[in-house]
C-alpha cells in the first residue's frame, strides 16, 4: 500500500528584547554563568508578580502580519499547569484558547501552508545531566544527577504552529527555513539554531494516498534543534510508521524522542491531551486589548520580506533559484545597492553568489571599480594578453592541432589556459577573437 506523510510542525522562536518576557531580567543569556540572570518571578518564587514585555507582543503580532495572519484584538495569557523540574512555578504562561494571531498561511514552493496559530509564551529552565563518580572514585556526588539553570527560565517564546499541510522531508525543511528567514528579515530574533534560538516539533503521522481524511492518530516528537534532524525524525518516522502498519499494527498518539547519535526514535509517553494542562486565564495579568492604530503601525515597521524580495527580483530578470541564494544570504540591500552603482543586476547577482570574499571585501561602488579595473587592466594590455596566448599556443601544440582539424571545443580548452595564465584577469570574448585570429 501507499501511504503519504501528513506533518506539522511547531517552531519555538526565542525573540530578542532586552529583558525577560515577565520580569527585568536581561534576555542576553547566551554563555552566562548558570542562574545569574534570575529574578523572583523567572524563579517562580511565592509571591512574585509578572509584569508583560510589550514589545515581545509587537514582535509576535509582525510575524502573524508576515504569515498573512488575522489578529486577535482581544487575548489574555493563561497557565499551563504541568509539572517538571525546570519549570519552578508548575506551569508555563502560555496561550491556548485566545492565540495573539490566526488563521495565517506560507507559501512553500507554489504549496500553501496554513498557519494555525503564533502565539506567545515563556521559556522554560534548562536541565543539564551529569555523570557522577563511579564508587570508587572519591567525590561528592555519587551516580548521574541533573544541574537545573534558570537563565533560559521567562525568555519570550513565539511558537509558530503549522497545520497538518506538509507532505514529505524535503518540504519541512524549506518551511523551517523560510520562517527562519522571515524571523530574521523582521529582525525580532537571530533565530541562530546553534544558540538555542529556534527549536522545532514534528507531528507526523501516515494516510493511504487515496483516503482523504486525516490519520485518527499523531506521533510528536519535540525539542528537535537542527533542519537536519527535522528531516532525519519525518524519513525514520515514515518508514517506521509504513512498518507498522504493513505488519498490521496500529498505531497510537504518543510523543517520541529523537536520539541523536543512534538516528532513531523512542518512545516516551503516550501523549497529553491539552485538558491535561488544565489551562486557566493568568490571574496575575490584565487581559490585552489591541488596537487597530497599533496593529497598523507595526505593519508600516514591516521591511520587504523574503518571499516579496524574491519575487521583485524574479521579476527583474534573476532565475529564481539565484534569487533565493541572494535573499538567504541576506544581500538584497546588497544586490540593490550594486544595480544603483550601475552593475547589471544579473552580473551583481553572479559575483555575489560566486565571489562572497569580494562582496565581504568591497562595498557595492568599490566592488564596481574593483571589477572594472581588473577588467581594464588586461583588455587595455593587448600586448600582454597576445604575449600570453602565444605561450598557450607553443605549449598545447597538440590541441592547437585538433582546433585546426575542425576540433571547435580545443578552442574552449585553450581560452582556459589563458584564464588560467591570466588569473582570471582576461576577457574571454577578447581571447576567444585573439586566439582565432593566432590559429588561422
Ligand atoms: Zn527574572
Amino acid at each position: 500500500m501507499n501511504y503519504l506523510p501528513i506533518i506539522g510542525i511547531e517552531i519555538h522562536v526565542q525573540l530578542r528584547t532586552k529583558t525577560k518576557m515577565f520580569c527585568g531580567c536581561s534576555a542576553s543569556i547566551w554563555k552566562a554563568e548558570p542562574n545569574t540572570h534570575v529574578c523572583p518571578v523567572c524563579l517562580g518564587l511565592p509571591g512574585a508578580l509578572p509584569v508583560m514585555n510589550k514589545k515581545a507582543i509587537g514582535q509576535v503580532i509582525k510575524m502573524g502580519l508576515a504569515l498573512d495572519c488575522e489578529i486577535n484584538h482581544s487575548t489574555y495569557f493563561e497557565r499551563k499547569n504541568y509539572f517538571y523540574p525546570d519549570l519552578p512555578k508548575g506551569y508555563q504562561i502560555s496561550q491556548h484558547r485566545a492565540p495573539l494571531c490566526i488563521n495565517g498561511q506560507l507559501s512553500v514552493d507554489d504549496t500553501l501552508i496554513r498557519i494555525s496559530d503564533v502565539h506567545l509564551e515563556e521559556d522554560t529552565g534548562k536541565s543539564v545531566h551529569k555523570k557522577g563518580a563511579t564508587d570508587n572514585q572519591e567525590s561528592a556526588t555519587r551516580g548521574n544527577y541533573s544541574l537545573l539553570d534558570f537563565n533560559k527560565s521567562g525568555i519570550p517564546l513565539m511558537e509558530i504552529v503549522s497545520a497538518p499541510d506538509i507532505y514529505s522531508a524535503d518540504q519541512a525543511v524549506k518551511y523551517c527555513k523560510s520562517i527562519q528567514q522571515i524571523v530574521r528579515s523582521l529582525n525580532i530574533s537571530d533565530a541562530d539554531i546553534e544558540k538555542g534560538q529556534m527549536r522545532f516539533e514534528v507531528n507526523i503521522s501516515l494516510r493511504e494516498v487515496k483516503d482523504e481524511e486525516l490519520p485518527n492518530y499523531r506521533v510528536e516528537i519535540k525539542n528537535l534543534n537542527s533542519f537536519k534532524f527535522v528531516k532525519k525524525v519525518i524519513e525514520y518516522e515514515t518508514k517506521r510508521q509504513t512498518k507498522a502498519f504493513e505488519q498490521g499494527k496500529k498505531l497510537i498518539q504518543e510523543t517520541r524522542g529523537f536520539d541523536e547519535d543512534k538516528e532513531i526514535t523512542v518512545s516516551q509517553r503516550e501523549k497529553e491531551a491539552a485538558h491535561d494542562y488544565r489551562y486557566f486565564p493568568e490571574p496575575d495579568l490584565p487581559p490585552l486589548e489591541i488596537s487597530e492604530t497599533e496593529i497598523e503601525k507595526l505593519k508600516n515597521e514591516i521591511p520587504e520580506l523574503p518571499y516579496q524580495a524574491i519575487e521583485r527580483l524574479v521579476n527583474a530578470g534573476l532565475k529564481a533559484k539565484d534569487a533565493e541564494i541572494i535573499v538567504q544570504k541576506q544581500k538584497v540591500d546588497y544586490l540593490d545597492n550594486c544595480v544603483i552603482a550601475g552593475f547589471n543586476i544579473k552580473e551583481a547577482s553572479l559575483v555575489i553568489i560566486h565571489k562572497p570574499n569580494l562582496t565581504s571585501r568591497y562595498g557595492p561602488q568599490d566592488l564596481r571599480n574593483h571589477l572594472q579595473g581588473k577588467r581594464e587592466s588586461v583588455v587595455e594590455d593587448t600586448n600582454k594578453l597576445e604575449s600570453i596566448i602565444i605561450k598557450v599556443i607553443t605549449e598545447n601544440p597538440k590541441t592547437v592541432r585538433d582546433f585546426q582539424t575542425g576540433k571547435e571545443k580545443s578552442l574552449q580548452f585553450l581560452i582556459g589556459q589563458v584564464m588560467k595564465e591570466t588569473k582570471g584577469k582576461a576577457n574571454p570574448r577578447k581571447t576567444s577573437v585573439l586566439l582565432q585570429k593566432h590559429l588561422t
